[in-house]
């Protein structure tokens, strides 16, 4: 079965006897969709993630498919037509995935946005990226901002905008992808990592060595090409080999906290100015509200990025200013994520003036790096890398069949409260939920995760709780309650010893502990 955990050995246990066209290092979403453009050209094409597909970046944005107003101001009109265009096509193909919604943009008194400038900014934005009638923007009086939106001061208001901005599921997006080049006949791995890789002087002689994490072994698999899409670990992946010579991206950090609804009863996603020159989002996800993000450089360790002190109280005092009778405190926060934008390096730019463009570098050894970029621009980046690719290695370039992909899995009408997050698996939802006693908790989620397992190559509770459900950032609660079902079903599927249990288990608490907070709250108790 495809991109099954059960068949990872029949799909990736002899390399070195398979030569590969592509090997693609890094599974995010651009890794995903270079996967998904290159198997659609016939390449044969392997994918490797050192983690859990999505643990990088690509769970920890903003989960927006942006139209790319924000870039307007850095008067980067290309990338905003380019992102408003593929907002439309990724609706068009993954609508369960890229949702419709409207932003509201309030006009403040002293704030950094004008009626007049705003409304114009608009209106070009709209125009380049061709947005349909009605997601056109619409200028707001007072009190249409104040209908749109009842918790902003009253006092402070002049008037509004609302624009077209749509949600995702960032991981969930990037699973699809994957199980789309995975029916394309792509290999695609997670837990395996490229420790070392050879280029050769022919195109055929590139080797990669890999450790495959889940079956502790170390094997070496042969490519014309080789990709780096590593995102953050760009530079990293660049200097394997060759000490510490590479230095191109600049790391971004990015921080969202999540709230209950009841706390802050936001009614409408909301965009503000926080007085700092920054804008934030404040976004209702169902009985949730989450809200980010911060924008500092970071030279921490990659593979462990966390909140900080300083990033909540950030976050929690520009919230508090803006809406009436918010109260937040550290307490209130139930999770969060932390991520790092790729952004490439421009000496003397801040990260906030740093475009967000991506850009392609070839190596002289031949090696392709992509990095930069954005969730939403995922498809023509990995046009732009695969053209390159397949010039290398046929001499001439074929059109790119992406935006004309008709994914298997389709939007379905909603479920309940309950299921909320089940949505955005999209017609699969119906696969595991259909058929099953919906009262009977524990049958739900062992159908849901037969399904992750045997389709979406989930290999533990975390991959689950993490980037298949989401539930560890808007259900924090839910998994220590479903932990332990979730534990025995696993331990089942895969045959796990008692001490492997308590492995697995502790990751998740670990992460329960980060997410949520903990540590912060508790030193802020003494
Ligand atoms: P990643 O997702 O980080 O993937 C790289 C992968 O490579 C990782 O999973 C890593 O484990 C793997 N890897 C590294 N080294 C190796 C190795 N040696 N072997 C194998 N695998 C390896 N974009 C939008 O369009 N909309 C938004 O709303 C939005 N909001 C954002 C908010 C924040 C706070 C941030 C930080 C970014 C946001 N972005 C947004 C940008 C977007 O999320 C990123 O551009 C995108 O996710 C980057 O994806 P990637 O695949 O390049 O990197």
């Amino acid at each position: 079965m495809e991109f099954s955990a059960h068949n990872r050995l029949e799909l990736f246990g002899h390399q070195e006897d398979v030569p590969y066209d592509i090997i693609i290092i890094g599974g995010g979403i651009t890794g995903a969709g270079i996967a998904l453009d290159a198997a659609l050209r016939g390449f044969k094409t392997l994918l490797i993630e050192k983690n859990d597909f999505a643990s990088g970046t690509s769970s920890k944005s903003t989960k927006l498919i942006h139209g790319g107003l924000r870039y307007l101001k850095q008067m980067e009109f290309a990338l905003v037509r380019e992102v408003g265009l593929e907002r439309a096509i990724l609706h068009n193909m993954l609508p369960h995935l890229v949702l419709p919604g409207k932003m509201l943009l309030p006009i403040v008194e002293n704030g950094s946005l004008g009626k007049y400038s705003t409304n114009a900014a608009l209106w070009v934005y709209d125009y380049l990226a061709q947005v349909d009638k009605e997601d056109k923007k619409k200028m707001l009086n007072k009190e249409e901002t104040l209908e749109a939106e009842p918790l902003l001061y009253s006092e402070n208001v002049k008037s509004g905008a609302l624009y077209a901005e749509y949600k995702t599921d960032d991981a969930r997006l990037t699973l699809e992808l994957l199980k789309a080049a995975s029916t394309q006949g792509a290999i695609c791995m997670n837990y395996c990592e490229a420790k070392h890789f050879v280029m050769g002087n022919e195109k055929e002689n590139h080797t990669v060595e890999i450790k495959d994490y889940l079956r502790d072994q170390t094997i070496k698999a042969k490519a014309k090409c080789i990709i780096n899409a590593s995102g953050p670990w760009t530079d990293k992946v660049l200097n394997i080999n060759k000490g510490k010579l590479s230095n191109k991206i600049f790391l971004s950090k990015g921080v969202h906290l999540v709230i209950d609804r009841t706390k802050l009863p936001l009614q409408q996603s909301i965009y503000f100015d926080i007085g700092d020159g920054r804008m934030m989002f404040a976004i209702p996800r169902l009985n949730k509200i989450y809200f980010g993000t911060t924008d500092t450089a970071y030279t921490g360790d990659i593979d462990d990025v966390r909140t900080d002190r300083d990033d909540a109280l950030y976050l929690i005092k520009a919230l508090n200013r803006q809406f009436i009778n918010a109260n937040i405190n550290l307490d209130d926060i139930e999770s969060s994520w932390a991520g790092l934008r790729p952004l490439i390096r421009k000496e003397g730019q801040s990260s906030t003036e740093m475009s967000r463009k991506d850009e392609v570098f070839i190596s002289p050894d031949g090696l392709i790096s992509i990095a930069g970029g954005k969730l939403t621009g995922y498809r023509k980046m990995a046009e732009r890398v695969v053209d390159l690719a397949e010039e290398q290695l046929r001499g001439k370039k074929s059109p790119c069949k992406t935006a004309d992909y008709s994914f298997r899995c389709k939007s379905i009408e909603k479920y309940s409260e309950e299921d909320y997050y089940h949505v955005n698996y999209g017609s699969a939802a119906r696969q595991f939920l259909d058929g099953i006693d919906k009262g009977n908790k524990e049958k739900r989620l062992y159908a849901e995760l037969n399904y992750c397992i045997m389709h979406e190559s989930c290999t533990s509770p975390l991959d689950y709780f993490a980037r298949r459900s989401g539930r560890l950032y808007f259900d924090i609660n839910g998994v220590k309650e479903d932990l332990d079902i979730c534990l025995d079903y696993f331990s089942t599927a895969f045959n796990w010893t008692a001490e492997r249990i308590e492995r697995e288990r502790e990751l998740v608490l670990t992460q329960i502990r980060i997410l949520s907070l903990e540590d912060i709250k508790k030193a802020s108790q003494v």
